[in-house]
């Protein structure tokens, strides 16, 4: 029976959160937790997630009370096997077959109409839910030894994602049962998610891993005018997690498009003690004068980059923080998406 007790009973305050290692011994430990209804941070291929019983009403609110998440802000429901998705879903599109076929495991989330196994604290109070089969192994593991996993993104609400376990660590210390570490994370931006359109077509609400052009190989696709521009005012958000500002450092961050000469020019007329640029790893750094880091040069490499570097700036007290914009197409539109939300949509053309 669900407890319902007037107390209440998702306290998270003074926990002592328990460092695990990826060994049988300490996933087994991970998921009677999660079975008991506490949250757990989890490696996936993604980013680390916050995880606990996607059924259970009174696990997922742990969730959202660790990382003070609006309570409209639908989870991702993490499962090992299709049948999972059968039991989740109402109705389920051909399409959707097609798509898990191709891309699961793997970083790709889909949104069909949900059934009522899965509780409103899920879903953020929509009809729909999010599910995913993700590909990590320790993830895999879990949800097989429990129960589908409701995991959103393990960093408190509003920050950068976690793609290291020392960063969930960092956000969530005696605000959940346990972490294990997984190592750093494979891609290093959160999954696509998609909604199915019609038959033949999806909308990329969230870009990530799986990019416009694999998808489009088995479908027609529409990317949601949100993921570039800031939405628009009076339009109802497709995907709750679009009216939010996201991923964001303490520092102010200023996404600076044109050359390297130009940006050099630019952040060289702002200099100050406490102003960062975060450059491509291929930039020749010698003409600027402001400090700096770098977030690869490869799209994939910048998805996996960017929130550790938006992380490490804040340990330096950066207070503003220039990036060179990358490009939008492939992994690189996710990348940019991120970047714009962390940056609250302030573009500088130099
Ligand atoms: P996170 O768990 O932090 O990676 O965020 C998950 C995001 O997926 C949410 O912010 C939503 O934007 C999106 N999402 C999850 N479930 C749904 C759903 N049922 N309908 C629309 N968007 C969803
Ligand atoms: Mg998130």
């Amino acid at each position: 029976m669900r407890q319902t007790a007037m107390t209440d009973k998702t306290d998270i305050k003074g926990l002592t959160t328990l460092r695990l290692k990826n060994t049988p011994r300490d996933i087994e430990k991970a998921a009677e937790l999660i079975r008991r209804g506490q949250v757990v941070g989890i490696p996936t291929e993604t980013v680390y997630g916050l995880g606990a019983d996607a059924l259970d009403p009174l696990a997922v609110s742990r969730i959202f009370k660790a990382k003070n998440r609006p309570m409209d802000n639908p989870l991702i429901v993490h499962i090992y096997s299709l049948e999972q998705a059968d039991e989740l879903a109402r109705e389920i599109p051909e399409l959707f077959y097609t798509l898990a076929e191709k891309f699961w495991p793997g970083p790709l989330t889909m949104i069909v109409p949900k059934s009522d196994r899965v509780p409103l604290e899920t879903s953020g109070g929509l009809d729909t839910v999010g599910i995913r089969m993700p590909s990590h192994a320790v993830m895999r593991q879990l949800i097989k030894l429990s129960v589908p996993i409701a995991a959103p993104s393990a960093n408190r609400s509003g920050y950068p994602s976690p793609t290291t376990e020392q960063h969930v660590y960092d956000d969530m210390k005696g605000r959940i049962a346990a972490v294990i570490d997984g190592g750093e994370c494979r891609f290093g931006v959160e999954s696509t998610v998609i909604s199915f359109e019609s038959e033949d077509t999806v909308r990329i609400l969230r870009p990530g891993s799986v990019t416009r052009s694999m998808l489009s190989q088995y479908a027609g696709v529409i990317v949601d005018d949100a993921i570039l521009h800031d939405l628009e005012q009076g339009r109802t958000a497709p995907s709750p997690g679009m009216k939010y500002k996201h991923y964001s450092p303490r520092a102010e961050v200023r996404i600076v498009e044109g050359s390297m000469d130009s940006f050099i020019r630019y952040t060289n007329s702002m200099y100050g003690d406490d102003v960062y640029c975060l450059i491509f790893d291929d930039d020749d750094p010698r003409e600027l004068r402001c400090r700096y880091m770098t977030y690869g040069s490869t799209d994939v490499q910048q998805a996996h980059e960017l929130f550790a570097r938006l992380r490490e700036l804040d340990d330096k007290n950066a207070a503003t923080v220039y990036v060179r914009s990358p490009q939008s197409t492939g992994v690189g539109l996710a990348v940019y998406n991120r970047l714009l939300r962390a940056a609250a949509f302030q573009v500088i053309k130099a």
